[in-house]
């Protein structure tokens, strides 16, 4: 009960302590742009404490001198500078970690994700909601491709997977106080984070918006990087693609026994008949294929085994950056 209040008593507060979580690689051309975006829409809003928690993630570029540059003009900023490239996930892990705000949301720097939406699902937190998604409602800034194989994921993975996860939702969402402690105590370290959110679980509501272009710079994720993050996605929260195999070999078997039968049949009352060179190299090409697929499909997850066994932290910091005020 008095958890209870005193979260009541945070949504009813006239100022929220609001922590932006912004991962960024190779972003100098960006942090700048979404700064100025952000003090413009949300740093003048009477009911916002802002913080910004920029996560440098291994740039190899100048985006760690920017955001020193942008810290000294603006105390609202907090830069965590990783020890190397550990990719977006872990990024973000790393800033939803050091967020202090009351609510946390996640976001991406190139501005695909407008801070205008952080109103809205500040109003919806304010109705009692602990998580408010972000849906968007139109990829048409993503290409034929990505819409398609996205698409295609989302369906794959609900099927499988439980708990689902909302469809054209990214990272890009409200959360709770609350929710935020849950997700730190998840200690595995293949982090699919949209899973992850989805997992804990809490009040969920959702606002809509058009994604926008990338203002500038480009997109980090190529092809072979996404359907890494898709398998990534399904073998974290599934373990039918294991499990199917069984029911594979059970039918293979079957059509086989059919099989035999037939031939047997066949030879009673047609006689012998050797040639059979054809069916037997598409029985022993296909039935290799078969049984390679499924080695490769328990290797994605002894592999992953491997990997949660050892125990790694999933990033390392170098050094946090707090303003001098
Ligand atoms: N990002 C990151 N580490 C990476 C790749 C991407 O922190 O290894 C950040 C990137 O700087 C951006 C966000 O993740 O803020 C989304 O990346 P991007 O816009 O390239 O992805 P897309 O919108 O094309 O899916
Ligand atoms: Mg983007």
């Amino acid at each position: 009960m008095g958890a209870l209040d005193s979260a009541q008593g945070r949504r009813q507060a006239a100022r929220v302590a609001l922590s932006l979580v912004v991962p960024v690689y190779n972003e100098a051309d960006t942090v700048g742009l979404f700064v100025e975006k952000v003090a413009q829409v949300l740093g003048s809003e009477e009911q916002i404490e802002l913080e910004m928690v920029f996560v440098n993630d291994g740039s190899n570029d100048d985006t760690l001198a920017r955001l020193m540059d942008l810290q000294a003009l603006d105390s609202r900023l907090l830069v965590i500078d990783l020890s190397r490239n550990f990719g977006k996930e872990a990024a973000l892990t790393a800033g939803i970690d050091e967020a202090r705000g009351d609510v946390v949301v996640p976001i991406d720097v190139d501005l695909q994700d407008p801070p205008e939406l952080v109103l809205q699902m500040l109003a919806k937190w304010r109705e009692g909601y602990e998580v408010v998604l972000a849906r968007r409602i139109d990829r048409n800034s993503d290409t034929w491709a990505k819409r398609v194989s996205a698409s295609w994921f989302y369906r794959m993975h609900n099927r499988m997977a439980s708990p689902k996860i909302p469809e054209n939702a990214g990272d890009f969402r409200l959360m709770d106080r609350c929710v935020v402690e849950a997700l730190k105590t998840m200690p595995e370290s293949c982090r699919f984070m949209k899973g992850l959110f989805a997992w804990v679980g809490f009040r969920t509501t959702q606002v809509e918006y058009f994604r926008q272009k990338r203002v500038a710079g480009t997109t980090k994720f190529n092809g072979w990087k996404l359907w890494n993050f898709a398998l990534e996605g399904i073998t974290g929260f599934s373990t039918d693609p294991l499990r199917v195999w069984t029911y594979v070999g059970m039918t293979v078997s079957l059509v086989s026994v059919l099989f035999a039968i037939f031939i047997g049949v066949k030879v009673l009352v047609a006689g012998v008949d050797v040639p059979g060179y054809a069916s037997l190299m598409v029985a022993v090409s296909f039935l290799g294929g078969l049984q390679l697929m499924g080695i490769g499909v328990i290797g994605e997850y002894l592999g992953r085994t491997y990997i949660e066994s050892k125990r790694r932290p999933v990033y390392f910091v170098r050094r946090i950056y707090e303003a001098k005020d």
